[in-house]
C-alpha cells in the first residue's frame, strides 16, 4: 500500500500527478482525492482506482485515509491547505506558487518553524530535470570556474485571453525564479523587467514578450526571456557562463527524422511533455523521502524567497525600475 496521498484539486496538474502516484511511483497509492468540481474529482479517482471522493480540502486532511497530501489546487487556495496540513502534522507537497502573497508565505514559515520538523515541499520540479542537474554538477565541479551570468529562455506556444502581463511573473518566470536561486546558490537581490517590441500574435492586453534580469547577492546576472506566445512549442533553455566556460541544457530529444534534404525533431507542444521526467523524479523523491520519515525537496523557504522574488517582479513589470528585494532571517529551520 505504502504512502496513501490525498489529492486536492485535480485539475490539469493533480491529474498527471495522480497517474504517476498511483502507476508509476513506487511506494505510494492514491486514496482520495478532492475537487470544487466534483464530477473531477470523481474522473480522476475513477483514473487512479480506489481513492475515496471528499466534499472539501479540510476533510481530505483530516481523513484517517490519507498520510501525506498532495495541493494541486488554484494557487490562492494553497496556503489554507497547507497550514491545515501542518496543523494537522502531515507532509505536503504543494505546487508552486506555496502562495501568491510573501504575507501567506511567512504564515506558513511561522507555522512550521513552531512545529519544530519539516513538512513542507514545493513543486519546483526543473531541480529534478536531468539536464538541470548535470548544468549544476558542472558548476560545483569547478570546469566552468567561477558563475557570472545565466541565459534563461522560456517559451509558450500560446496562453489564453485570461492571461496577463503580470502572470508572466507570477505562473511562468516563477520557474526562473527557482531556477537561478538554486543553479546559483545566492538569493536575488534585485529584478528589473524590459518590455520588447510586442509580437502581433498576442491579445492586445498582454505585454508580450517580456524580459527580466535578476541580480543575485554577488552580482551574478540571471536573464530571462519569457516569450507566452511563440508559437512554435514549448522550449526551455539554460545557459550558465562561468569565468572558464560555459554549460547550457541540451533540449531531450528522443528520435529524429532525416528526409528530403532535411534533419528535423518534434518540439514539446507543453510543459507536461518537456518536464514529465522530472515531476516523475520529484514525486519519487517525496515519496522514498517520506517511508524513510525525512522530508525531501525544496522548503518552504524556497517557496517564501520565490514568492518575494516574484512579487518584486511584479512591480517591476508595473513600474520598468529596478526593484529590490529584502528578506527575513532564514530560520535555522532551513539553514
Ligand atoms: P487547474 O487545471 O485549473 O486545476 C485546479 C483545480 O483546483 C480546478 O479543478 C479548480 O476548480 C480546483 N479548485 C479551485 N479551488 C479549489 C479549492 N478551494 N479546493 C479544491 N479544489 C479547488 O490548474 P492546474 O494547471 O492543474 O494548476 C494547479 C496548480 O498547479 C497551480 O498552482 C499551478 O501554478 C500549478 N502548476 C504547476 C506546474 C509546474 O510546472 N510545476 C504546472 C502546472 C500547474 P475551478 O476550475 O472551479 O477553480
Amino acid at each position: 500500500m505504502g504512502i496513501r496521498v490525498g489529492i486536492i484539486g485535480t485539475g490539469l496538474i493533480g491529474e498527471d500527478h495522480g497517474r504517476k502516484l498511483s502507476s508509476v511511483i513506487s511506494g505510494s497509492t492514491v486514496s482520495a482525492v478532492t475537487d470544487v468540481r466534483r464530477e473531477r474529482a470523481e474522473q480522476v479517482a475513477a483514473i487512479v482506482g480506489g481513492a475515496r471522493v471528499l466534499a472539501s480540502g479540510h476533510e481530505l486532511i483530516a481523513s484517517d485515509l490519507v498520510d501525506a497530501v498532495l495541493v494541486t489546487s488554484i494557487g490562492e487556495t494553497h496556503a489554507e491547505y497547507v497550514l491545515a496540513c501542518i496543523t494537522a502534522g502531515k507532509p505536503v507537497l504543494c505546487e508552486k506558487p506555496l502562495a501568491p502573497t510573501v504575507a501567506e508565505c511567512e504564515r506558513i514559515i511561522a507555522a512550521e518553524v513552531a512545529h519544530g520538523r519539516r513538512l513542507v515541499i514545493v513543486g519546483f520540479m526543473r531541480r529534478y530535470d536531468p539536464g538541470y542537474q548535470q548544468v549544476e554538477a558542472t558548476l560545483r565541479s569547478g570546469a566552468i570556474g567561477e558563475a557570472l551570468m545565466l541565459h534563461n529562455v522560456h517559451r509558450n506556444a500560446t496562453v489564453g485571453e485570461g492571461y496577463t502581463s503580470t502572470m508572466t511573473m507570477t505562473d511562468s518566470m516563477i520557474h526562473e525564479v527557482d531556477v537561478s536561486r538554486w543553479l546559483l546558490d545566492e538569493e536575488i537581490m534585485a529584478v528589473q523587467v524590459i518590455p520588447p517590441k510586442r509580437t502581433p500574435k498576442a491579445f492586445p492586453h498582454l505585454q508580450d514578450p517580456q524580459f527580466a534580469v535578476f541580480t543575485t547577492e554577488s552580482g551574478i546576472l540571471s536573464t530571462v526571456e519569457f516569450f507566452a506566445n511563440a508559437q512554435y512549442g514549448y522550449d526551455v533553455r539554460c545557459e550558465l557562463v562561468g569565468s572558464l566556460g560555459t554549460a547550457a541544457l541540451v533540449n531531450p530529444v528522443v528520435a529524429s527524422t532525416t528526409a528530403g534534404g532535411r534533419a528535423s525533431a518534434a518540439v514539446p507542444a507543453d510543459w507536461r511533455g518537456r518536464f514529465s521526467g522530472a515531476y516523475t523524479a520529484e514525486l519519487q523523491a517525496w515519496i522514498a523521502g517520506l517511508a524513510r520519515g525525512e522530508c525531501v525537496g525544496p522548503s518552504a523557504w524556497e517557496g517564501y524567497a520565490a514568492t518575494k522574488v516574484v512579487e518584486a517582479g511584479v512591480e517591476a513589470v508595473v513600474s520598468g525600475a529596478r526593484e529590490t528585494i529584502d528578506y527575513m532571517d532564514k530560520p535555522a529551520l532551513y539553514r
